[in-house]
């Protein structure tokens, strides 16, 4: 394989300069699970050039169809979920001091002192905690949500009110080869998935679910996968790349192999084999793989584990939806501040592209 030239991909979607503008409004902008608004007008302004067929269903997800020209075209659901992990106002203390609940999987212990942006005004605030963390013994303590507050200032205190989403304050930035932003889990998916639609291969109907809710338990996909009833699915998201050399503090790890390894920045798209909510299929897995390496496009096996996207929901709807996953690693996601490789995002598209462009009803009529 490795000595035969590179095909060429059809029409491969290009990542340049517009794209990465595109994807820096969709991180900055403040989507957290059940409050899409922001996102979802992106994906309205961005899609509706593409095709006709776009509808936003009760939940909020967004549902674009383009449909190909083969006479028996292959039906594929690409998803995307346009929520963020974050923050919601559940009372008001007073002076501005408000009291905060999680919104989706976030560590409670890496929020002291982060900046964020409350409400639709975008109220600036900081997550603060009132008693000092002074000495060493305070310092190891685990801290409980209950102890942090979100800080307004009181001059800003009218202006937010309790049910009023928050989101980290991060701006999104090029750091070299690197790309930095909050929700970068799944703008980045849904960034791809505009640029699938724009350059759809003929060879399939592209059912685009740019979903809500993924956070808070895969909740918009799941009507969205009965509600276009697709022949497969393919998710496109953001998985954890927990790559970093093990912490010598850790008595466990010190000198030992990175347990928790799964994923590493710079090697290409993660394809899933099996996460906490999916056994993703088999004839599809196999399918992205040998694409792959027909075009010669760098790739990873995600690691199995933990976690999980919005395959778990889609794959278990109607009779059964063959489904398979495949992610841009991304370092310190579900924090204030993620980092993926441009190269990673690049070679995913490259990958979702050609592996569409390539797919027959044969894909999924072989053994497993
Ligand atoms: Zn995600």
């Amino acid at each position: 394989m490795a000595t035969q030239p590179a095909l060429e991909i059809p029409r491969p979607p290009r990542i340049a300069e517009a794209q990465i503008r595109l994807l820096e409004r969709l991180c900055n902008a403040c989507a957290v699970s059940g409050n899409e608004g922001e996102v979802r007008k992106i994906v309205l302004e961005q899609v509706k050039p593409y095709t006709s067929d776009v509808r936003v269903d009760a939940l909020g997800n967004v549902l674009a169809v383009r449909r190909g020209q083969a006479s028996q075209p292959v039906r594929v659901m690409v998803a995307a979920h346009m929520d963020e992990v974050g923050l919601m106002l559940v009372d008001d203390e007073g002076d501005g001091i408000f009291r905060f609940d999680i919104i989706g999987g976030l560590n409670a212990a890496q929020l002291v002192g982060k900046p964020v942006l409350v409400g639709r005004g975008r109220v600036p605030g900081v997550i603060g905690r009132p008693i000092r963390i002074s000495d060493d013994e305070d310092r190891d303590e685990k801290i409980p949500l209950d102890a942090l507050r979100i800080d307004v200032s009181p001059d800003n205190a009218k202006r937010v009110k309790p049910g009023d989403y928050a989101t980290f304050s991060t701006t999104f930035a090029r750091l070299g080869p690197s790309l930095r932003a909050k929700a970068m889990d799944d703008r980045i998916g849904v960034a791809s998935l505009i640029e699938l639609l724009r350059n759809a291969p003929p060879n399939i109907d592209l059912l685009a679910a740019f979903t809500v809710q993924e956070e808070v338990g895969l909740r918009g996909a799941r009507v969205a996968g009965y509600a276009l009833n697709p022949d497969l699915a393919l998710i496109l998201d953001c998985t954890p790349a927990r790559d970093l050399p093990a912490w010598e503090g850790d008595s466990q790890a010190a000198g030992q192999e990175n347990r928790l390894y799964n994923t590493r920045l710079g090697a290409g798209p993660a394809i899933y084999i099996s996460d906490a909510s999916t056994i993703h299929d088999p004839r599809l897995i196999r399918h992205l793989v040998e694409t792959a390496e027909q075009f010669h496009i760098p790739y990873q096996i995600r690691q199995p584990g933990g976690g999980g996207n919005d395959a778990g929901a889609v794959h278990r709807q109607r009779t059964g939806i063959p489904s398979v996953s495949m992610s841009v690693p991304g370092r310190y996601i579900h924090t204030p501040a993620t980092i993926i490789r441009l190269e990673d995002w690049k070679n995913t598209l490259k990958l979702a592209h050609a592996a569409l462009s390539q797919l027959t009803p044969a894909v999924l009529a072989v053994e497993r």
